[in-house]
């Protein structure tokens, strides 16, 4: 899945400092969120069906929804199909599907720091929703109902922001530890899988990318109940200047061995 010229990612976004938020403003931004959502869900804005309503990015993204979305319905058509077929079942193996809804939900929190991006969100659901009614003949039944409510675009976008690989140009061993600044960002991809590396200032695992797939190779010997790690953004940075984008753009104060030696530093 491959989304181009994002709002999704790393050093290319300017990103406000997220401020500390009490638990009932939590509360208020997420009825908020679900309000918007269900407005969206009970009225269809017919002009927005033209391309040209939305911009390269969103329509980026709804290209990038519509494929997920796909996947889910061919899984769970597939799913349906092996349980009717009366043959012993292998052991249960989470879907793609399944394994998506297990990465870290990142809704409210990316929409505290950017609430213009659920006006983008709704946008593009809206546009999905309304081209897929717009060819319900060609569309199977089953399918287009997945485009109906926004439960799973919300799944998806939830999941988007602070999961998804930068895509760098071909050839290059990117994004690792201290990638080539003149490589050119080409888009976001998602790889599930991939996203439940945990980030650390000082991996022991390098990501490269592999035409439409990515590969992890650990840099060092590994102890036995050691955690694997990749980095999410270039490490040659000082430790607070680190620490605060990840803060920003992953929602996590960076805890690993290499900030917690520098923070007793100062650093
Ligand atoms: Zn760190």
């Amino acid at each position: 899945m491959l989304g181009k010229q994002g709002k999704r990612g790393q050093a290319e976004e300017a990103i406000p400092n997220p401020t500390p938020v009490t638990n009932n403003e939590v509360d208020d931004v997420d009825k908020t969120i679900d309000a918007r959502w269900k407005t969206a869900e009970s009225s269809l804005m017919k002009n927005i069906l033209r391309s040209q309503s939305l911009s390269e990015s969103e329509l980026e993204t709804a290209r990038f929804l519509s494929s997920a979305i796909i996947r889910c319905w061919r899984e769970e058509l597939d799913t349906l199909g092996e349980k009717t077929q009366n043959t012993p079942q292998a052991p249960k193996l989470l879907s793609k599907w399944e394994n998506l809804l297990t990465l870290q939900n990142n809704e409210a929190v990316h929409l505290r720091a950017h609430p213009d991006t659920l006006d983008t969100w709704i946008r593009v659901y809206t546009f999905l929703r309304c081209a897929v009614q717009a060819a319900s003949s060609a569309i199977p039944s089953t399918l287009a109902s997945y485009f109906e409510g926004s439960e799973r675009i919300r799944d998806v976008l939830a999941r988007d922001h602070g999961n998804v690989f930068g895509i760098w140009e071909e050839g290059e061993a990117m994004p690792d530890h201290n990638r080539d600044d003149e490589s050119e960002m080409l888009g976001f991809a998602m790889y599930i899988d991939g996203s439940y590396f945990n980030h650390s200032c000082d991996p022991n695992v390098r990501k490269t990318r592999r035409g439409r797939a990515m590969e992890f190779r650990t840099t060092r010997e590994i102890v036995a109940g050691e955690e694997l790690n990749i980095n999410y953004i270039d490490t040659k940075a000082d430790g607070k200047s680190r620490r605060k984008e990840l803060l920003s753009g992953w929602y996590f104060d960076c805890k690993c061995r290499r900030c917690i030696d520098e923070q007793a530093l100062d650093i």
